[in-house]
């Protein structure tokens, strides 16, 4: 399934419109031009070859492009069509576990990043490919990475989460008692991170992070990460999770360039993540909230998480008080719910015309949108997320 997913082209060019991220590769490879220039480069996961191009138009003497789903074929295409470039990249179709290179690489170049850095287990491969491939003290593009976390505040996000656990809620629903299965639902939908973009002003204390060095970092380190959490609130609130982003960072020789996917930088196909917990957390300002991020990998290629937050004793004489209140939650960051923002769809039945009448009315009073995003079809704005996986 997950090879399939990135057989497709139209998934490829979903990562490839995130200029952002795209942007960002292509600049940290050019402005680090003394990297490539002369060496050998492993692209590892080369989708559409894109990175390996890069690689080449810096400079790059030789690339090997691996790829292990179908568009590999596209790529060895592309890279035909650009027959400057192309004659120093050669396609090699199979997985970076088991595909064998006629020589080392001076520098690997990958984007395995997948929503909250670790979707989709990709890291792995990449440093397999590290230690199969790369020369000592080889480079690696990008060389770190870190997760960020930060307790989150949102009414909204929280009731709409659990009014839709509402409907079991109903003891006459036909003639049945729909409450048996109440509970279940509303674990069910709090077992799903949350995917957006917020606005930095929900969190209510400065973020902590957990780095992930790359060319260190051990295969097995990334089966289960651990992570200790410790924040002081800035306002009084209610919590109501944790909320997740990450960076990358490219080490190059001349320039460090950083990728970030935080709230309030320009929003990229991974938008941000946050998990919401069931029962919210009350904190004064200056309170201490505590808690572990828990993720376990599993075999769907992504991770179970279990979050807890625990608001301490605060004030006078705090110290010789403890947890006054505990969170704790499991989501399944293979099953998120996409909360990206769209216009509606157009409707397409008898019932809905009237409501499409008033959004007629409604926008020729609006004033023009500039970008006129809100008039966009919804055919040409549902592949803005290329996280949206089905696999
Ligand atoms: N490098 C491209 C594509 C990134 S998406 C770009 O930046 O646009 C990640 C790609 O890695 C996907 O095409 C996926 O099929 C491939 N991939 C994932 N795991 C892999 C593995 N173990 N071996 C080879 N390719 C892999």
């Amino acid at each position: 399934m997950y090879f399939h997913y990135y057989g497709q082209l139209l998934h490829q060019q979903n990562m490839m419109q995130d200029y952002v991220r795209t942007g960002s590769y292509y600049a940290a490879v050019m402005e680090n031009r003394v990297d490539f220039v002369g060496r050998v480069v492993v692209d590892v996961g080369a989708g559409s070859g894109i990175l390996s191009l890069f690689a080449a138009q810096a400079g790059a003497r030789h690339v090997y492009a691996v790829e292990a789903s179908e568009v590999a074929e596209y790529a060895r295409k592309l890279i035909a069509g650009n027959p400057s470039l192309g004659q120093r990249i050669t396609v090699i179709k199979g997985k970076i576990e088991e595909v064998e290179l006629p020589e080392k690489a001076d520098i690997l170049i990958s984007e395995p990043m997948g929503t909250l850095l670790v979707n989709e287990r990709m890291l792995e491969s990449y440093i397999i490919a590290r230690d199969r491939f790369l020369v000592p003290n080889g480079k690696m593009f990008p060389t770190i990475g870190r997760i960020h976390m930060a307790p989150f505040s949102d009414e909204y996000l929280y009731m709409e989460i659990a009014n839709k656990a509402l409907f079991w809620q109903q003891q006459n629903y036909y003639g049945v008692n729909m409450t048996p299965l109440q509970s279940t639902a509303f674990q069910g939908y709090f077992s799903q991170p949350v995917v957006d973009a917020f606005d930095p002003r929900l969190l209510v204390a400065p973020a902590i992070s957990h780095v992930i060095d790359f060319t260190s970092t051990k295969e097995e380190e990334l089966y289960e990460i651990d992570i200790p959490l410790k924040f002081v609130s800035s306002v009084g609130t209610r919590v109501h999770g944790l909320a997740c982003w990450f960076d990358v960072l490219f080490n190059g020789s001349t320039v460090q360039r950083w990728l970030t996917t935080a709230p309030g930088a320009p929003t990229t196909h991974w938008y941000q993540l946050r998990c919401v917990l069931a029962q919210p957390i009350y904190v004064m300002p200056g309170q201490e909230i505590v808690g572990r991020l828990h993720m376990v990998s599993h075999k769907a290629q992504s991770y179970t998480l279990h979050l807890t937050l625990s608001a301490k004793m605060w004030g006078p004489g705090a110290e010789l008080g403890g947890i006054l209140q505990t969170s704790s939650g499991k989501l399944d960051l293979k099953e998120p719910y996409y909360r990206i923002s769209q216009p509606q769809a157009y409707p397409s039945t008898q019932d809905q015309q009237p409501n499409h009448l008033l959004l007629t009315q409604d926008m020729q009073l609006q004033p023009q949108d500039e970008e006129g995003s809100d008039l966009m079809p919804q055919a040409l704005l549902q592949d803005s997320g290329a996280e949206l996986h089905s696999f």
